[in-house]
């Protein structure tokens, strides 16, 4: 395969921007090699800077979640478009959106847009911070909810992948509010909350974690944290930027049958545009500046351009709720396909999936959490992955991500992946 441009052109980016990228997981430097340069996509597939096509299985990270360059939505953006790209004023869009989420997701009363996923959770903690008076919050080790300093400890995602123990610009005092528990161990929580009785603001939680794999949370575990936030005033916060209108179109909350107090939204909500959200009960959200003293704002928050793009892909998915059945469909027959050909392999393998979320870790053991991620074969994924980019499909370049399923992928799409998976395996093993 010929990459010669992406090559020149990643020598170029590296004089100007850190790393050549402006996201970390985008270099490559986990898996190794030369990060391929995107010149466009349209529905599954990705064009890279040499025109080879690969079949896309990271939707960007989330959003394109009916595929690239989807029509309604391109068409809504360039409607919208000639009307300016922003005014800093409100708009009559801004509603429609907020009552298109409140209709859609449960424990929603009030609900603010910001413009990434970071923002939403980093004010959703200052949100719960005011509402309680508290300062600690409980976050879970390889769960990633942004860039935010009280988010970058024991991080997944990016950080992960760097395998980055303490950030430097993240202060202690910082660092020392920010308490950790393995996912999936509900007694560590309980302990912790024990310690620290009427001392922790929020519990912050991706309800089906993508940050580490995909990781599924144990029966028993979220259920345990509401009982837990219950009893001792802690906000439980979800971070749905992954998980919302993707598992269902009322999100985690909808699909594993548990309330929240707050959740975040990101990715599916702006449909590629930068989008994300905060909402929940009222009692809480009204600390919300100017509802209440709790400041937050945001320049570009409620974009019109962007909340558009979002508009148009939710009601599509509202409307047209196959859709999302669809795309569980095709998620389980690529399981199922990546099962046989792992299975006839010989190779220690797990493959972790719910819905449209899925990610194969080479272990001989459950992988339930970051600890078990992490001591899979990712020597074996780096290799897999470079194998399948050869073929023509495009995995996230991580152990540490979730892959990412687009409506747009055909019966043929998901065939050549299983078959380039098997081709890939004998290659490699
Ligand atoms: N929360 C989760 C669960 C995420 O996966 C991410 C990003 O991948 C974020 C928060 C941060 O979102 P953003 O990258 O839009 O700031």
């Amino acid at each position: 395969m010929n990459i010669s441009t992406s090559q020149q052109l990643f020598n170029r980016a590296q004089q100007s921007i850190p790393g050549g990228v402006n996201s970390p997981v985008r270099a490559f430097k986990s898996v190794g090699g030369t990060p391929l340069f995107i010149n466009h996509a349209k529905g599954a597939y990705l064009y890279d800077a040499d025109d080879n096509q690969y079949i896309d299985y990271i939707a960007s990270w989330g959003p394109m979640i009916l595929g690239h360059a989807y029509e309604p939505v391109v068409k809504a953006i360039q409607e919208q478009a000639v009307y300016s790209t922003s005014y800093g004023a409100p708009t009559e869009l801004e509603i429609k959106m907020a009552e298109l989420i409140k209709s859609m997701v449960p424990n929603v009363d009030l609900i603010r847009m910001v413009s990434s996923g970071t923002e939403a959770c980093m004010s959703a903690i200052r949100v719960a911070r005011g509402y309680t008076g508290r300062n600690k919050i409980i976050k879970f080790e390889g769960c990633y909810h942004g860039h935010a300093d009280s988010f970058l400890v024991k991080a997944g995602s990016g950080v992960a992948t760097f395998n980055i123990q303490t950030v430097p610009g993240v202060t202690a005092g910082v660092s020392t509010d920010t308490l950790t528990c393995a996912y999936n161990d509900l007694d560590a929580v309980e302990k912790l909350v024990e310690e620290h009785k009427g001392a922790i603001a929020a519990i912050i939680v991706e309800p089906v974690a993508g940050n580490m794999g995909c990781i599924i949370p144990q029966p028993g575990f979220l259920e345990g944290i509401r009982k837990i936030c219950d009893a001792d005033g802690i906000v439980f916060i979800f971070d749905e930027v992954m998980n919302g209108f993707r598992l269902a179109l009322g999100g985690a909350q909808e699909k594993l049958g548990i309330d929240a107090d707050i959740i975040t939204y990101g990715k599916v909500i702006g449909a590629g545009m930068p989008v994300g959200a905060f909402g929940g009960k009222r009692h809480i959200m009204e600390v919300v500046s100017p509802l209440g003293n709790v400041y937050q704002a945001g320049t570009l928050s409620g974009n019109p351009i962007a909340m558009i793009a979002g508009y148009t892909l939710l009601s599509i998915l509202k409307e047209q709720p196959q859709l999302l059945k669809e795309l569980d469909d095709k998620t389980a027959y690529l399981k199922d396909g990546l099962d046989n050909v792992l299975k006839a392999s010989g190779t220690p393998y797990v493959i972790n999936h719910l819905g449209s979320m899925i990610s194969i870790h080479f272990s001989d053991h459950p992988v339930t959490d970051f600890a078990t991620a992490a001591s899979a074969n990712n020597e074996l994924f780096k290799k897999y992955f470079h194998a399948m980019l050869n073929r023509g499909v495009y995995l996230p370049p991580s152990a540490f991500e979730s892959w990412f399923l687009n409506n747009a992928l055909t019966k043929e799409d998901l065939d050549h992946t299983i078959k380039a998976t098997a081709e890939s395996l004998k290659e490699i093993l």
